[in-house]
């Protein structure tokens, strides 16, 4: 792990200091709400992708669980720059967190103080560096997306990724790069980290939020990008055979990129390798954040010009 500085609670403080106590609610309940979003070193500079949009997330998670950050969305845009620039990367993943630290130790979140970080590091290529290239190989998981009205879908919370774990910990066993959830009712939900889309005769397919996916900011990014490549995109609830009889099948996400999937429980999709309508939205995706043009607004340079 790079030894970065951390943003903690309103300022810059050493790596070796950003500490939280045992008997933190946080550690007990997996009271937090956390993003991930990423810098990348561009042709004009490291930039943010979609900063505001994943701030707002972070801070619609924290509302949801009732939780009052004590900071403006501005003020985390700042917060977030400032780690990035103290870090001197040129590429990194930024992983801002609020959660319930040390109050009470009963179960009510409330009467433990939220506190907020902000830390960065490098991380390449989630699923791999040939991933993005030649696809990943996964399997439908034995464990299903929580369920509507259990854990709340939309927060991004620490809380979720204790299903999520279990899915990525079948699959890695297993074998395979990743894990696809099904909905409660059994429709493809998403990976333990990613959006899926399908492709089918040149039509694009995702999954709705009713299914309980996170609503991922790639996949709003893809679902646009898509449909000014001239394709259709529609959301609709996708039986699980469906992913095998599928043309394309990619996952989206910020660690993931657009990351094709070439074999799904074994079945080959497709020719077995990343498919044209994958590659045409990872080159119109790759064109804004490596080439830093900008055509939507999405990135938020780090060096003031
Ligand atoms: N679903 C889940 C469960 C995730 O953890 C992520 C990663 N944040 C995504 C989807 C993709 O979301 P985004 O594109 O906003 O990173």
């Amino acid at each position: 792990m790079d030894r970065h500085p951390i943003w903690f609670n309103g300022k810059l403080v050493p790596f070796e200091e950003a500490k939280i106590h045992v008997l933190s609610h946080v550690v007990h309940y997996g009271s937090s709400v956390f993003e991930g979003i990423r810098c990348y070193h561009t042709a004009r500079g490291p930039a943010v992708f979609r900063l505001r949009e994943h701030l707002r997330r972070l801070i619609d998670s924290a509302r949801i669980y009732r939780m009052e950050i004590p900071y403006t969305l501005e003020e985390l845009e700042a917060a977030a720059l400032e780690t990035v620039r103290a870090s001197g990367l040129k590429a990194c993943y930024i992983r801002p967190v609020a959660f319930r630290g040390m109050g009470s130790l009963g179960v009510n979140p409330l009467k433990a103080p939220v506190e907020v970080f902000i830390a960065v590091w490098e991380w390449g290529a989630y699923l791999g560096d040939e991933a993005l290239e030649q696809g990943v190989d996964v399997q439908v998981s034995t464990w299903n997306r929580m369920a509507p009205n259990t854990l709340p879908a939309m927060a991004k919370a620490g809380a979720n990724y204790a299903n999520a774990g279990l899915v990525k910990m079948e699959a890695v066993l297993n074998g395979y790069s990743e894990g696809i959830m099904l909905s409660v009712d059994g429709y493809v939900a998403e990976g333990s980290g990613e959006n899926l889309f399908l492709v089918r005769d040149g039509v694009i397919y995702t999954a709705p939020l009713t299914l309980s996916i996170l609503p991922g900011i790639t996949r709003d990014a893809v679902i646009t990008l898509a449909r000014d490549l001239g394709y259709t995109v529609i959301e609709q609830p996708i039986p699980r055979e469906a992913l095998y009889i599928a043309d394309e099948l990619f996952f989206t996400g910020t660690a993931a990129e657009i990351t094709p999937i070439r074999s799904v429980d074994r079945y080959t999709i497709g020719q077995g390798r990343r498919g044209p309508v994958t590659e045409a939205l990872q080159r119109a995706f790759f064109e804004i954040v490596r080439e830093g043009k900008d055509p939507y607004g999405w990135l938020t340079f780090v060096e003031v010009p």
